[in-house]
């Protein structure tokens, strides 16, 4: 029989930083979408940061207040994953919860026996193993990566990783909701930290490392990115976006996997210890108030 997809809802697990960034995607391309954490404070902070997000939307004219208000309503939050997946027909769980293996491999081993066997789980890990997560499930090639990019409603990639069991039709249903949403797709095999997570956070482990060692202070090291290579944002800032405790996640998966290249900086776990783990709590390697970095707030060398 035939489907109706529009019938269908999507489940967003882990309401931070990029989990309320994709809700708000969904909901705004016209998807019913249950975001789900289970943190009640992740849900409250979630949705009043897509509200802003849909406000701006609408004070620059790229959306009308009606259509924003019809978005809004179309999310729902609960701290009940089982619940939320048994109560609606799901076509697609993207799981975006902490970087942690195995509350992944919990998340979708959890929801696999509720959901309709024509369901996807997508992960929006940025480095760990779809593979693994998918031999977790019974249904490994409906298991795939959908790695967005902070801050979702602006960044236009979606990379796409295919585990060792992930059906083309999969790639193709994952490619479908990304051009959905805006985004341009690249396909990657499975690899620890895709191309983009890997890259990234060798560069902006290095510059941590120019940091502790006095080379230059984090304004610097920054400036010289921005403006030796044209780079948008420099690492630390970029580091200070992602969350240092997503970053110190994502180093010490690839320092296990890929080698002593990788080895976390002792100054990224001396940020995590600190609590200092960048804008979500408004101070990391700079200080923020109201979400604008305070001037001159880097540290220096420590
Ligand atoms: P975050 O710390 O902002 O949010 C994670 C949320 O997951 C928290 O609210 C936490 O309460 C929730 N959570 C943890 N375990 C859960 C569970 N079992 N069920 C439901 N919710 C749970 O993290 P984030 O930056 O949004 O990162 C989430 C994922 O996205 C990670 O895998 C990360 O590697 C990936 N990612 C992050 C970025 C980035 O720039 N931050 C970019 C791309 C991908």
């Amino acid at each position: 029989m035939a489907r109706e997809p529009q019938a269908e809802s999507i489940v967003v697990v882990g309401a931070g930083v990029m989990g309320r960034g994709i809700a708000h995607g969904f909901a705004t391309a016209g998807r019913d979408v249950a975001l789900v954490d289970v943190q009640p404070a992740a849900l409250t902070a979630a949705s009043d940061a897509i509200r802003e997000i849909l406000a701006d939307g609408v004070r620059l004219g790229k959306i009308t207040a009606a259509d924003a208000q019809a978005a809004s309503a179309r999310i729902s939050t609960s701290t009940d994953l089982q619940a939320s997946v048994r109560d609606r027909p799901v076509e697609l769980v993207l799981e975006t919860a902490s970087e942690n293996l195995a509350a992944k491999i919990a998340i979708a081993r959890g929801v696999d026996a509720l959901l309709p066997a024509h369901a996807v789980i997508a992960t929006n890990t940025s480095a760990l193993s779809v593979t693994e997560i998918a031999c977790a499930t019974g249904r490994a090639d409906r298991v795939v990566g959908m790695h967005f990019f902070n801050p979702v409603h602006k960044m236009k990639l979606l990379e796409i990783v295919r585990g060792l069991a992930t059906s083309e039709e999969t790639v193709a249903r994952a490619r479908a909701w990304g051009a959905a949403l805006g985004k341009t797709s690249i396909v990657v095999n499975e690899a620890p930290g895709l191309t983009t997570s890997r890259m990234s956070a060798l560069m902006g482990n290095e510059a941590m490392y120019m940091l502790m060692e006095g080379i230059a202070s984090a304004e610097d090291i920054d400036t010289a990115l921005r403006l030796g290579f044209n780079h948008p944002m420099g690492p630390l800032e970029l580091g200070d976006l992602t969350g240092w405790d997503t970053r110190l996640a994502v180093l010490s998966y690839l320092h296990s996997t890929l080698g002593e290249k990788f080895r976390p900086c002792p100054l990224i776990h001396k940020l995590v210890k600190a609590g200092r783990l960048g804008r979500k709590v408004g101070k990391g390697v700079y200080e923020y108030v109201d979400g604008k970095r305070v001037p001159g707030s880097g540290l220096g060398s420590r």
